[in-house]
């Protein structure tokens, strides 16, 4: 059933059994690929908090999990955009770390994010993201753990949000050409 929110109309596009069972064969790769690691989940907010938990719950393994935010200020002219870690407070030294991500887009966000993360020099740096839009990618980002590859449209739900809406629902839809 198409949906409204605020101005836009989006139409179902997966559906909440395909997200869970796809959800399931990630973490049993995940537990499978980590077993006696004790990886330390890193889950990146807001979009990511339905996903991380998901897979969290479908773990058959021994794991931590912790939740940060990323902010993008203007640095200066030769910086550029600068995004730093809000709430990330574990040492990563050593440590075996999955990184849990909503959408890889552009990979703008996460290519430049990953080399803080590698500065505390991580035993392994792990990539796993719900979806990922390969149209849209500029900047490579090496995802390890992927659910589903998707056309470069909008999408909401399961997380996602349009203007502040829509991060409740439990499938994932897309905006309506
Ligand atoms: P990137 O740096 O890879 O371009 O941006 C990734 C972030 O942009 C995601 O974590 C997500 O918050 C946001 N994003 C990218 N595509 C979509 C989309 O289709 N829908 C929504 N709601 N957010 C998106």
């Amino acid at each position: 059933m198409k949906i409204q929110v605020h101005d836009k109309k989006f139409v179902p596009y997966i559906a909440e059994a395909q997200l869970q069972q796809r959800i399931k064969e990630l973490a049993q790769q995940i537990s499978h690929d980590l077993e006696g690691t004790r990886p330390l989940f890193v889950a990146i907010l807001n979009g990511s908090f339905m996903f991380a938990a998901d897979v969290f719950k479908n773990l058959t393994i021994e794991a931590e999990i912790s939740f940060i935010k990323l902010a993008s200020y203007k640095g200066t002219k030769s910086t550029g955009n600068v995004i730093t870690a809000i709430g990330l407070e574990d040492d990563l030294y050593g440590r075996t770390v999955v990184i849990l991500e909503d959408i890889v887009d552009t990979g703008k966000t996460l290519s430049q994010f990953l080399p803080q993360l590698e500065h505390q020099q991580p035993k392994k740096l792990l990539i796993a993201s719900l979806l990922h839009k390969p149209e849209a990618t500029t900047h490579h980002v090496p995802i390890d753990y992927l659910g589903f590859s998707v056309p470069n449209k909008f999408l909401l739900g399961y997380g996602l949000d349009y203007d502040g809406l829509g991060r409740n629902l439990p499938e994932i839809y897309q905006l309506e050409e």
